[in-house]
């Protein structure tokens, strides 16, 4: 079992994109060559509205599952069973050997789905649907196996083409649109549960993702910029190579507090995030900035809060949880592997230097006049902060 030769690959959203279909398939083609390139050799080809990807060598089947289970893009993997040659005893000695590697019993209803794509194929489609089940009761019906045509457990699917490729297994994979046809964000990435699922959910609408960390050392450790790290690189297993921005915002964040009222820190804060974040994205050609915040669950996301941050900047924000409890965006992070990292101990910049009582339905105006006494102080900071951005490749 453990050497499959083929998978089908299927794709669901794609389908839905009339004449453009050919460059979302292209683009996942694409990734799935980049993540198995590292495991052996394979062809990864489109033909006729289908994605096959054929082992050519030896190759890890779990570690390849594994990645290919993270393709945005993907609905399903299946496990094709090949029959080189179109002689009819070929075909059903593979879908014989098909169903005895694939199942230990067979106590459940099928039904045989013959596609001819080959019309030089002698046998028509529905002769071949009957013949084939007929060898598989032969075969399995005294432990149970039965035929169902309306609501069969296991649809066996039979294409012939230049060969024929049977298949019935489905794997799931993550679903959603690859990475690369739908524009570039940025993330504003944290070391918390959200921001990572954030990164994510965009991520898997095709959009190739950034992020931008806000280190203060030494204010916060480098574990804490570690697992920023750790973070982003279990997010680009499913959307790709990211590049992080590694933004140090120790003196900012000092001269905010030195000058503005304490409790509408984290709003004034979260403003210069944004608008360093902005002007990252334009250089990077990132169309819009992602963050995990999710409204009221904390002052900063009230959504006065939210609607004071959005104000500093002119670009998109998308919020992707906004929407959702705190345990509905830990049960996401625990499904993509975010979680247990999230949940490391590591003080990040704003827990640091929040205050007791922060504002909850900060005014624009207020916090505009605030800060006019960070004029002439916090331009060149900004400017310095973004000039000495160091960028770490995560993959
Ligand atoms: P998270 O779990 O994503 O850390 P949070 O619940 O801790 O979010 P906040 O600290 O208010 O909430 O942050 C809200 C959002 O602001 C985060 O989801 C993230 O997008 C962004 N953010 C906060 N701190 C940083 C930082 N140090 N670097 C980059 N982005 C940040
Ligand atoms: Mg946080």
């Amino acid at each position: 079992m453990n050497q499959v030769k083929m998978f089908l690959v299927k794709y669901a959203e794609i389908g839905t994109k009339g004449k453009n279909r050919y460059v979302f398939e292209e683009q996942l083609c694409k990734r799935l060559r980049l993540r198995l390139k590292p495991l052996g050799e394979f062809s990864v080809r489109r033909d006729f509205g289908r994605i096959y990807v054929e082992a050519l060598s030896d190759y890890d089947y779990d570690e390849a599952l594994s990645r290919m289970t993270k393709i945005f893009g993907i609905s399903g993997l299946c496990p094709v069973t090949v029959s080189e040659d179109l002689k009819y005893d070929s075909i059903k000695k593979a879908v014989l050997d098909h169903f005895e590697n694939w199942y230990d019993e067979f106590n459940f209803s099928f039904k045989v789905r013959t596609r001819r794509n080959n019309k030089a194929f002698p046998i028509n489609s529905m002769q071949m649907d009957m013949e084939l089940g007929h060898e598989l009761l032969v075969a399995h019906e005294a432990e149970g196996l039965h035929v169902d045509v309306h609501a069969p457990s296991v649809m066996l699917d039979v294409e012939i083409r230049d060969r024929a490729y049977i298949y019935s297994k489905i794997i799931p994979g993550p679903g959603g649109l690859p990475v690369g046809t739908n524009g570039k964000a940025l993330s504003l990435l944290s070391g918390g549960i959200d921001s990572p699922v954030a990164t994510y959910m965009i991520g898997k609408r095709g959009v190739e993702m950034s992020g931008v960390y806000y280190n203060s050392p030494p204010y916060t450790s480098l574990r804490a910029l570690e697992k920023v790290e750790k973070l982003g690189t279990i997010v680009s297993q499913y959307s790709g190579p990211m590049k992080l921005f590694v933004v140090n915002f120790t003196d900012i964040q000092l001269a905010i507090y030195d000058n503005c009222p304490h409790d509408e820190l984290t709003i004034i804060m979260k403003r210069i995030m944004f608008k360093i974040a902005e002007r990252i994205a334009e250089q990077e050609g990132a169309q819009s900035l992602v963050t995990g915040e999710s409204i009221g669950q904390v002052s900063s996301q009230t959504m006065a809060s939210l609607s004071v941050i959005d104000n500093a900047v002119d670009i998109p924000v998308f919020r992707p949880v906004i929407g959702m409890d705190k345990q509905e965006i830990v049960n996401y992070s625990e499904k993509i592997g975010t979680y247990e990292t999230s949940i490391e101990p590591y003080e990040d910049c704003c827990t640091i230097f929040v205050d007791k009582h922060p504002v909850t339905k900060p005014k624009l105006e207020t916090i505009e006049k605030h800060e006019k006494k960070l004029v002439g102080i916090i331009e060149p900071l900004i400017d310095k902060a973004i000039e000495t951005v160091e960028v770490k490749y995560l993959k």
